[in-house]
């Protein structure tokens, strides 16, 4: 149904209405090539007969983003996750049991310290740049603490710089997690090649697309060495002198072939995202209540991700807000919401009061983006939560007649 032609509650489809969309508007990135350019690169591997182990598109792949991130070393790995995992066993601390991170952050962070054999320690985030900082994780650094993750938050940077400082004056060493500012440049330079270690993946839903995959670059040659030789331990030297656990973690062919394909087209990718930034930059302002959270101008960015704050005066509850667009088809989702230390969490771990990363938790909604998405369909979201704000009273006596009647 148009959302032009919504008139009365009703016609939402919470409350039994058409809902806008027919197939669902998300916030996946799902970047594609053209069909031609992946079959390109898959004819080369397919016909070396080269399907693993040293294969000619991963060593591609592997110079080509080196050379993007302007870093001088580049190991590709099956997935961003297991990418992280090995690279804080390269960093830590040997004999320390924590790691420091942000609780505001990717759903899976506490979990891969945990493969570590680490502790995760939660620090507070900035509140203006949802972002770890050098004062955030100084505040936790302790006797036991191996290594600091500093993660960049999806819109915008961290303060790499003066984590670099922390990392320097403490002797801890740091880690970057990089995967939501693959495109960025700060003033320290590009992103890639600004810590001595930054992780990215290539999953289906990043700028990047090789469908699976993950990557570290790194200025440091012997860590790069030893990440070579850790993701596929059945081989070399390593797999008879190392003390660490086997690991078969390697990039395939497949999702090289695709990672290069969509390599060529990135710049494109990033103008349709801008796009849709632009325009929500424009219709946003016409729905109070809801603030839209700004990409700094002085960055280079790939405008990939669109996150929104609902304000003090937006009538609705977020997560009546979030069922109302679900049932239009708008997967709108909360931003790392619960955050990561307020969830159960069955290995050992340090206790955290964090009362700023709570507020923020509650605040924050990742909006529809992406090569998927149009600046039409966004029209169309910015028009829906509208209605929804001026319908705000009846909407709320609706819901709870509803709760009372189930
Ligand atoms: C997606 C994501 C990861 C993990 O990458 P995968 O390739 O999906 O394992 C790590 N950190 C952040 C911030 C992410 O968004």
């Amino acid at each position: 149904m148009n959302v032009n032609d919504k008139v009365t509650v009703n016609d939402l489809a919470l409350f039994g209405g058409q809902p806008v969309f027919e197939s669902p508007v998300g916030t996946s990135g799902l970047a594609r090539p053209s069909f031609d350019r992946f079959l390109v690169y898959s004819q080369q591997f397919f016909s070396a007969r080269r399907d693993s182990n040293g294969s000619p598109l991963v060593r591609e792949l592997e110079a080509r983003l080196a050379a993007f991130h302007q870093a001088e070393h580049c190991i590709t790995f099956c997935s961003g996750f297991w990418a992280l995992v090995l690279a804080v066993n390269c960093l830590k601390l040997p004999g320390r049991s924590e790691v420091i991170m942000p609780s505001l952050t990717y759903r899976r962070m506490a979990d891969l310290a945990a493969w570590a054999e680490l502790k995760p320690r939660f620090c507070e985030v900035e509140p203006s740049t949802l972002a770890i900082s050098a004062r955030t994780a100084e505040g936790c650094i302790s006797e036991e603490t191996a290594l600091i993750i500093g993660v960049h938050p999806i819109i915008n940077c961290c303060d790499v710089e003066g984590l670099n400082q922390l990392s320097s004056r403490t002797g801890i060493p740091l880690l970057i997690d990089a995967v939501e500012s693959v495109f960025e440049t700060t003033s320290e330079g590009r992103v890639g090649s600004i810590a001595r270690v930054e992780v990215f993946s290539l999953h289906a839903s990043k700028l990047l697309n090789g469908a699976e995959g993950g990557y570290v670059t790194t200025s440091d040659p012997e860590i790069a060495q030893r990440l070579f030789e850790l993701r596929n331990l059945s081989l070399g030297v390593a797999s008879r002198t190392s003390q660490t656990f086997g690991l078969d973690a390697e990039l395939n062919e497949m999702h090289a072939a695709l990672a290069l394909a969509n390599l060529d087209n990135i710049d494109c990718f990033v103008a349709h995202n801008r796009e849709i930034y632009a325009t929500y930059q424009m219709h946003l302002p016409s729905v109070a209540g809801i603030r839209l959270v700004e990409f700094d101008n002085s960055l280079r960015s790939s405008f990939k991700n669109v996150v929104v704050e609902l304000l003090d005066d937006w009538p609705l509850p977020r997560d009546m807000t979030l069922r109302l667009l679900e049932a239009e088809r708008i997967l709108a989702r909360a931003y790392y919401s619960p955050a990561l230390h307020q969830k159960p969490m069955r290995y050992p771990h340090v206790p955290a009061n964090l009362p700023v990363t709570e507020l923020l938790a509650e605040r924050f909604v990742l909006m529809p983006s992406g090569f998927m998405v149009s600046t039409i369909q966004i029209l169309a979201v910015i028009r829906l939560l509208q209605f929804i704000r001026s319908h705000a009273s009846t909407i709320i006596d609706r819901i709870d007649a509803m709760a009372m009647n189930s």
